[in-house]
């Protein structure tokens, strides 16, 4: 079934003496440069050192099938017609005239990665061709809804691609329908239930379970898939009220759902089963659907779990310019957010408690640029800057969300500098090519491996942090500090895919054309 795509890995070809082509594994050294601090009193005493690492890239391309939870809503649909807009290169008309589909907004078919110098030019190529990545056009899509309407009418409900493109997608897209999905109404808010005509009935967690495990093999096995990922994208749940007796370990969990506990929400339903059929999972929406307990499971499985909700337009442009602040040595003293919206989402998110679980990514996602920089912020105190998120729901703005984002800074000699930032834009079309790098880069992650200093070779991590760059409140593995730094998270994939290819990673300092 895996098909080796040699086109892919001929478009570039590395000629290195650290890197090689075994069989179906392309291998590369790496010698990774990092300093170890020590503190002496108030001194550190910095010791840099190197570190040998070999990486191990399994160039076979598998096909891939993605389950989406939420498939009928605003960025299932947008999602699943835009890939089909690309793959039979669907155009459309709107009174600006023929457009074309693309795939703008998302990392690794939009963006590019500098490989190199030629005489003084740098080359660039696109992201997508560096290592060799699924094609997002060959992705089989499925999933659930707790709405029956078929994609074609979803996305019309949706009310976010153009109508004419809408049409033309239609003989394509009427013919998925969602399968009938686990509704705790308690999680979502008490708004959506006009929409539940979809749903798997009773109210035993395990047999639930059991449904969907079967329904990820029938998948599996009827689309003749080499690997199958699922996605939450459905509405945000409520915080579960975490317990390690309920949700701390794999077992507990597990018996948890055995006895219906109340507190076992849809979205960990969903993540065990994911687990327990042997595929990764990633969690689209703020809600603590990764208890210690799915990632034990999640660990025995030998796949990756990644989340939490997905950072699309506002949080990214918020930890770029906190970022840009503190790096410049200008202190931030309040960020005042307000996003009005008309969408599902935004109606779900005006109940208080789902309100809750978006409130808290929102927030966190500066804490670290922040804790970095004790020059600006030597307490406690100072670091709790005004920080304030409000969300209102407005039927009529539909998916063109509104952000407006005032920045408040102190400069030198006590000054103030402010920005007055205003976003609009289609909340999904800025989702959906998101939610497609997050599934080719968690897919390409699971066929790497690495080892140290010529030790055995292992995976990465369960929880997959490398994703971080994609989620607004990134999980991290136990014990290691959360990055939100949006240029450091970029760098962080980009070398990645670079140093598994046998490429040299950028130190930016072109000593190549100063030198000389
Ligand atoms: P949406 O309301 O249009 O879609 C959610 C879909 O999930 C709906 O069709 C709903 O019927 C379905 N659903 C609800 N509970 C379900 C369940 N238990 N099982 C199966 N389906 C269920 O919302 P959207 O705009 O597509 O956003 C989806 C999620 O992504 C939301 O949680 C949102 O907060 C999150 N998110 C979106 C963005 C963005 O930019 N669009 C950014 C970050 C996070």
């Amino acid at each position: 079934l895996y098909v080796f795509d040699q086109q892919l890995i001929q478009s570039m070809k590395v000629q290195s003496t650290t890197t090689q082509q075994d069989g179906r594994f392309l291998i590369s050294d790496y010698d990774y440069k990092s300093t170890n601090i020590e503190k002496n009193g108030d001194k550190y005493i910095a010791k840099p050192q190197i570190t040998s690492f070999k990486f191990k890239t399994d160039t076979r391309i598998p096909k891939v099938g993605v389950m989406l939870v939420g498939w009928g809503g605003n960025n299932g649909t947008t999602l699943t017609g835009g890939i089909l807009a690309n793959k039979f290169n669907i155009t459309w008309n709107s009174k600006g005239g023929t457009h074309q589909p693309n795939f703008y907004g998302s990392l690794t078919q939009s963006s590019v990665i500098k490989i190199g110098t030629c005489n003084t030019e740098e080359v660039f190529v696109p992201f997508k061709d560096v290592l060799p990545m699924v094609n997002p056009c060959d992705i089989v899509f499925g999933g659930w809804d707790i709405s029956s309407m078929n994609l074609a009418d979803a996305m019309s409900r949706a009310q976010v691609v153009e109508y004419d493109l809408q049409q033309k997608l239609r003989p394509y897209l009427e013919k998925l329908v969602p399968l009938p999905s686990i509704y705790y109404p308690d999680f979502i808010a008490a708004n959506q239930g006009d929409r539940a005509d979809n749903v798997i009935p009773g109210d035993n967690k395990l047999e639930h379970l059991n449904i969907i495990r079967k329904n990820i093999a029938d998948f599996k096995q009827q689309n003749n898939l080499d690997k199958v990922i699922l996605l939450w994208t459905a509405n945000t749940e409520r915080f579960c009220v975490e317990d390690p007796n309920i949700h701390g370990t794999a077992e507990r969990l597990l018996q948890s759902i055995e006895s219906s506990h109340p507190e076992i929400s849809a979205s960990t339903i969903f993540a065990c089963a994911a687990c327990l059929e042997g595929c990764s999972f990633i969690n689209g929406s703020p809600q603590n659907t990764i208890v210690p307990g799915v990632i034990e499971l999640a660990e025995k499985a030998g796949v990756f779990v990644a989340g939490d909700d997905f950072k699309t337009g506002q949080t990214k442009f918020k930890t770029c310019l906190v970022e840009y602040l503190v790096g410049a040595g200008i202190k931030p003293k309040a960020i005042i957010s307000y996003n009005h919206l008309g969408n599902n989402d935004g109606k779900n998110l005006s109940q208080e408690s789902c309100f809750k679980s978006k409130e808290r990514s929102k927030k966190t996602c500066v804490d670290d640029i922040l804790e970095s920089n004790k020059v600006l912020y030597p307490t406690e105190e100072e670091l709790n800057i005004d920080h304030t998120i409000v969300i209102k729901y407005c039927p009529e703005t539909g998916d063109s969300k509104k952000a407006m984002d005032e920045y408040i800074a102190e400069i030198f000699l006590g000054g103030r500098q402010t920005f007055a930032v205003y976003n609009v834009c289609e909340d999904s079309l800025l989702a959906a090519p998101l939610i497609m790098d997050l599934l080719l880069l968690c897919e390409l992650f699971e066929r790497i491996q690495f080892s140290k200093d010529a030790s055995e070779y292992q995976r990465f991590d369960t929880v997959l942090s490398w994703l971080s760059y994609l989620m607004k409140a990134p999980k991290s593995e136990s014990g290691i500090t959360t990055i939100n730094s949006l240029s450091r998270q970029r760098a962080m994939l980009e070398n990645l895919v670079k140093v598994c290819a046998g490429l040299t990673i950028d130190d930016n300092l072109r000593l190549e054309v100063r030198y000389g």
